[in-house]
């Protein structure tokens, strides 16, 4: 009889640092967290190294039953979570390019848990994979089809393991069936997405090829007219990285009201900072927009859900989100909305759509997703 998956680690392994989780699954209970920091920059040389020292703060284990992975990019080619083999590999090496920057932390993250806990399997989970169920009008973009032939230029969507966590959490409180289910998911964070859910599945999304598309975050610009980047490369003689650089690290918060953390906007429009309080409106106003939007996309949502450390704990936020959705019929319950960080309804009892605010835990997802790849 195959053994029962049990102990199951979850690695997130970036650019110079590795984030793990180690999960219980028979109870669901997160058993260890951790850290490690300033790989090949002054701490660890590498993943492998990175990774021992992971192996000797859990106090060398002998138990961990499966390892799974936050893979950042899976194209078109992984469509689901899935177990790491050779074949899988050598195509993970040909996706780099759809992530210079994360891709060969991610992989160089699964081939030192190769490495170190030899014969445990290893899954790669996507945040990408989620949104591959979007149809090709929602997808491509309006540019000669030879860009999307040749390089593989069309919307990916991102925090897709965070959407499928909060689609699988409102099923159950809303009582119904993934698949019967129709929700607008709002993670918003650092980087903020929407996704569009129909019966479950995902039918558009904000971010594009990259997560630098759709809604205000806290470092980048979201939606943008193309020409107006192509004006600004011209006039200031940007290269293509610096431009990639103002677009994804110095605009957004940072770049309208000095910083990329919604607190500090918060407090300084309650001091009446015009800048800030002009930010949080344009945030608002795309999230309302989208909001908008996909509610017509899936035919009229069932709930509205917030999650992210922006949707789960910014009250002013949601607030100013949810003034703009009266044509929808929906209305805030403003004490509901006092809520932070747990499950609530945070929509007035006449509400037509009901807005709820679900805690995200990719990790989770991650682990659940190790254990049914496996299983
Ligand atoms: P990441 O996308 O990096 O995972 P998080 O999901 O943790 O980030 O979200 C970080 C954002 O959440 C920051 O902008 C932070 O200001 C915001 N945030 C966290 N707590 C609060 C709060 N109590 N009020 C307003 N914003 C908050």
């Amino acid at each position: 009889m195959k053994k029962a998956i049990v102990k199951v680690l979850v690695i997130n392994s970036g650019s110079s640092s590795l984030k793990y989780q180690l999960f219980d699954m028979k109870t669901g209970e997160r058993l260890a967290k951790g850290l490690v920091e300033r790989i090949g920059c002054g701490g660890p040389k590498d993943h492998t190294e990175a990774l021992r020292k992971v192996v000797a703060d859990l106090g060398e284990p002998k138990d961990i039953d499966a390892i799974g992975h936050r893979v950042l990019h899976g194209a078109e080619v992984f469509k689901d979570s899935v177990k790491v083999d050779k074949a899988v590999l050598a195509k993970l090496d040909k996706l780099v390019k759809f992530g210079p920057l994360h891709m060969p932390a991610n992989i160089g993250g699964i081939r030192a848990c190769q490495q170190i806990f030899k014969g445990v399997p290893n899954v790669a989970v996507f945040d990408t994979a989620f949104h591959q169920t979007m149809p090709d009008c929602a997808a491509m973009y309006a540019i000669d089809p030879k860009y999307y032939k040749k390089m593989g230029i069309r919307k990916y969507g991102f925090h897709g393991t965070s959407h499928k966590f909060i689609v699988a959490e409102a099923a159950k409180f809303l009582k119904k069936p993934v698949a019967r289910v129709n929700l607008v998911t709002c993670h918003m964070g650092n980087g903020s997405s929407l996704a569009a859910v129909k019966n479950g599945e995902c039918v558009d999304t904000t971010m594009g090829l990259t997560p630098l598309a759709g809604l205000v975050m806290g470092t980048r610009c979201g939606d943008i007219d193309a020409a107006a980047v192509l004006a600004i490369m011209e006039a200031e003689k940007k290269t293509p990285a610096e431009m990639d650089t103002l677009l994804n690290k110095k605009s957004g918060l940072l770049a309208l009201a000095g910083s990329s953390d919604c607190r500090d906007i918060c407090a300084k429009a309650e001091k009446g900072d015009k800048a800030a309080e002009l930010a949080l409106e344009m945030l608002a106003y795309r999230t309302a927009l989208y909001i908008g939007a996909y509610n017509t996309v899936i035919g009229g949502a069932d709930a509205i859900v917030m999650t992210g450390g922006i949707g789960e704990n910014s009250s002013e936020v949601r607030e100013r989100i949810v003034a703009r959705l009266g044509a929808l019929g929906v209305k805030l319950d403003k004490k509901a909305n006092k809520v932070r960080g747990q499950v609530a309804v945070i929509s007035a009892k006449g509400s037509k759509i009901p807005v709820v605010i679900i805690p995200t835990n990719e990790e989770l997802m991650i682990a659940r997703d190790t254990v049914r790849v496996l299983g």
